[in-house]
């Protein structure tokens, strides 16, 4: 990737967490101009429909045209392949997410550095981009908590201070949508085109000019940098013809095992579903690849998950480092047709142990009393073949354009020309967090080094 030519016109595919933040940054420079396309619908911050602006994520993912309904993935070999959510529609994913804000261990980045070869992307140099990112950040009030929530953190002090969110502090959900783009709006030099979905990159040689739309518009361009998200990324190279080996490899996400309670008490499908989460440690070595066993695995109390069924609530054990790696494979070269997805979870074992500790600590949780009051939990099977049967993912997806192996150090696919990746799939190993945060600092810190 040749960085010494001018940016020029860029377009940006996809406009979910980290392709909000590359427009709004990139267009704050003069001699750049930046058109930032998108699948599903674009509207302005005022016009958020109120299921999005609200504080379920459960309503705002069920609205129809802001996810990716035909997608699907197998978690782990056995599986029938299940619908897999991501957001469409301007902000993606953050738009519709449960807006749990954490950023990671120091150590996940410099990680990324000492073991992937990412120079540049250690805590020393991400830290100050989650810092100066324009995220809007704070807990809910003990008020707003649902009785799943509380009793979490009764049980488990690590839950008991709540989590940061992704919202105002009257409650609105701030999405990058309303955060970077709507302040960046009013530029001449930043176009947003909604339900623009991009077909393929288009080359002369192996540098990219352009992109084509499903519809047959052409967009010329002298930079495409595909923010399409970590199961779509890696499809829009593929149809696009990239042959640099890895793209669609290394997919993982958080491996969970869910936990169904049956309340005593119906949650209202309007209030919070998550307030607090407990990050927890299994002390189980590093297998050979680093890991510490620290702050690897994450209990996450769930209010309602389900709007036909308010009486349902869920605690999800969660391993926060897995060594399990799937695939990303085109299923078809038409762009209306999502992709094959195979996480291969547990397929790595030594994901096994550290998966049973956190089914051990969310049964030590769910043991305490202050769950007794809140419903009755409902029979399960935590024999390995059983937890294989109904593992479930945490909608994490990263990994499939691997900084190190796909992309260089300032994003670029290798072997090609003023092409570019920027989004979840760009990290070669899931930080110990929920994604979006992360997501967006990986924006901050291209768009500094562009
Ligand atoms: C239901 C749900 C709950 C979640 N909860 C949390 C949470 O609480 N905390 C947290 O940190 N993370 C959470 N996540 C994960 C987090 O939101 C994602 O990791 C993060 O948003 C990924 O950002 P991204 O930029 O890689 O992709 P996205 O934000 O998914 O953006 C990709 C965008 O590209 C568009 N696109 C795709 N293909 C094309 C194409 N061919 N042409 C044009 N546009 C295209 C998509 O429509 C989408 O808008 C959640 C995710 C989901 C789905």
């Amino acid at each position: 990737m040749t960085l010494g030519r001018p940016l020029g016109r860029v377009v940006v595919v996809g406009a979910g967490s980290a392709g909000c933040v590359l427009a709004a940054r990139l267009s704050e420079r003069p001699d750049v101009h930046v058109t930032l396309l998108e699948a599903g619908p674009d509207h302005r911050s005022a016009d958020t429909p109120p299921e999005i602006v609200g504080p379920s994520f459960v309503a705002a993912k069920d609205l129809p045209d802001r996810t990716w309904p035909a997608l699907l993935a197998t978690r782990a070999s056995g599986q029938d392949p299940r619908v897999y959510t991501r957001g469409r529609g301007i902000g993606g994913s953050s738009a519709i997410n449960a807006m749990v804000a954490l950023p990671g261990l120091p150590a996940d980045y410099d990680e990324w550095v000492s073991r992937f070869g990412c120079t540049g992307w250690g805590w020393d140099e991400l830290r100050p981009c989650f810092e100066q990112s324009a995220l809007v950040l704070h807990r809910a009030p003990r008020i707003e908590w649902g009785e799943v929530s509380s009793a979490m953190a009764e049980a488990v002090p690590a839950a008991a201070e709540g989590v940061l969110l992704t919202r105002t502090i009257d409650g609105r959900r701030s999405s990058v949508n309303d955060c970077y783009l709507e302040p960046a709006r009013g530029r001449g030099n930043l176009t947003v085109l909604g339900d623009a979905l991009v077909d393929r990159v288009l080359f002369d040689g192996r540098r990219a000019v352009g992109v084509l739309l499903a519809d047959g518009r052409e967009i010329a361009a002298d930079t495409v940098i595909v923010a399409a998200g970590a199961i779509h990324s890696p499809a829009v190279l593929l149809r696009s013809g990239v042959d640099t080996p890895g793209v669609g490899d290394n997919l993982h996400d958080h491996p969970s095992f869910p936990i169904a309670l049956r309340r005593l008490r119906p949650a209202s499908l309007d209030s919070l579903p998550i307030a607090t989460v407990a990050t927890l440690s299994s002390g189980l070595g590093d297998g050979g690849d680093g890991g510490d066993g620290i702050a690897d695995l994450q209990m996450l109390p769930i209010e309602h998950v389900d709007a036909a069924m308010p009486d349902l609530a869920m605690v999800m054990a969660a391993l926060m480092r897995s060594r399990s790696r799937g695939t990303v494979r085109l299923a078809s070269t038409d762009p209306t047709i999502d992709p094959t997805v195979d996480f291969g979870m547990l397929s790595d074992d030594r994901d096994l142990a550290p998966m049973a500790a956190a089914i051990d600590a969310a049964e030590q949780a769910l043991a305490h009393p202050a769950f007794a009051a809140v419903g009755e939990v409902l029979p399960y099977d935590r024999s390995p073949d059983a937890v294989r049967a109904v593992l479930g993912d945490y909608v994490h997806a990263v990994g499939t354009c691997a900084m190190g192996t796909v992309v260089g150090t300032r994003c670029g696919v290798i072997g090609y020309e003023a092409l570019l990746v920027c989004d979840a799939s760009v990290m070669p190993q899931v930080p110990r967090a929920n994604t979006h945060w992360p997501t967006v600092a990986i924006a901050e810190r291209l768009a500094q080094l562009l």
